[in-house]
């Protein structure tokens, strides 16, 4: 059994990803004796990893930056959750309590966006876990790749749930001053019944609104992704209404929605949740969810909504990446469950 480096270790390079998932199917996630457990009672495993910028397909934007893996904020619909099976971890709470840390992520990032064959494209942060989750406070991981990206100019958007985004305020207008920046604020919903239900370990909803209006009142180009609108938790007339006025109230640059989608580890782990905690709900989830995304009409019929919102309070559509005439993600909406 290989012996991984304490977290304040820095002798040695550490475990790579692969090392970790050999690990882990031979012993499970006990087997990782020297990841350090912190007060979030989430365990957190230094690795090193080999490359930090991620070529993706079928995305609007072509470079993802992720320098954590796991999310403790354990959103139960989150579909980066099926990421960590990859890690011959489970979707269910390994994702949420074992985080992989890639301690050498800023310096190898910096070394790529060195190469002269880099070509300066929009990266987009944060896309299969949250880069401003509790953790960053500490490691500070996100903050020294976006300070890589402003030594080379580069363009970024990144999408978060984490107020600390405000903590990087500073290189955000910087950034944003040369070239595109634009920050992306999760808040599916502002109901709070609904917050607490699926998105444990997140911050309030309008504390992230807060967040928004301070980074739009610093000058960061700064928005709202309803991301995602959960049948019957989020989709009512009422909630989408709610929600969209408070985003409007805070001053938020624009606005963008989808409704959930249901792929493999998340959908077995969504599908526990509601047996769990609604188990009345899932012959009706099921006949929505026969496949990935929910029905095209439904999707529609929430995306009209949406708009007359939208227009009703004065909000700006979601901002589009470069690039995003390649986006083949349905644009989804409510639903009136
Ligand atoms: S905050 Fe984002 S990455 Fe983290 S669990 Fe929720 S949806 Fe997933």
């Amino acid at each position: 059994m290989p012996s991984f480096p304490l977290l304040f270790d820095l002798g040695s390079p550490g475990p790579t990803t692969r090392d970790i998932a050999n690990t882990v199917r031979v012993g499970g996630t006990a087997a990782l004796t020297e990841a350090e457990r912190r007060a979030d009672r989430a365990r957190y495993q230094e690795i090193v990893c080999r490359s930090a910028l991620n070529r993706v397909k079928g995305m609007p934007f072509e470079w993802t930056l992720n320098p954590y893996r796991g999310c403790t904020h354990g959103c139960h619909y989150c579909y980066a959750r099926r990421y960590h099976v990859q890690f011959e971890m489970n979707a269910d709470d390994e994702f949420a309590s074992v985080i992989l840390v890639k301690k050498n992520f800023a310096e190898v990032l910096a070394r790529e966006l060195d190469r002269p064959s880099w070509g300066g494209d929009y990266v987009a942060v944060g896309t299969a876990t949250d880069c401003y989750q509790p953790i960053e406070g500490h490691y500070k991981l996100t903050r020294r790749a976006i300070e890589a990206l402003l030594r080379r100019r580069n363009p970024m958007g990144l999408v978060t749930k984490g107020p600390m985004v405000v903590r990087d305020t500073d290189l955000l207008v910087a950034l944003g001053a040369i070239t595109t920046c634009t920050v992306y604020m999760s808040v599916p919903t502002v109901d709070e019944h609904a917050w607490e239900l699926l998105e444990p370990g997140t911050a309030h909803p309008m504390q992230r609104l807060r967040a928004v209006r301070e980074l739009v009142d610093a000058g960061v180009n700064a928005g709202v992704l309803m991301n995602p609108i959960v049948p019957g938790f989020s989709s009512s007339r009422a909630k989408l209404e709610r929600t969209v006025k408070a985003i409007a109230d805070h001053g938020a640059r624009f606005v963008g929605c989808n409704v959930m989608f249901l792929e493999d580890g998340t959908r077995a782990h969504f599908m526990r949740f509601l047996e769990r905690e609604f188990p009345s709900w899932l012959p009706r989830y099921e006949k929505l969810y026969a496949k990935k995304y929910a029905p095209e009409e439904y999707r529609k019929q929430v995306q009209g909504m949406i708009r007359v919102l939208q227009d009703r309070y004065g909000l700006a559509a979601r901002e589009r990446e470069p690039h995003a005439e390649k986006n083949i993600e349905p644009e989804q909406v409510g639903f009136a469950w």
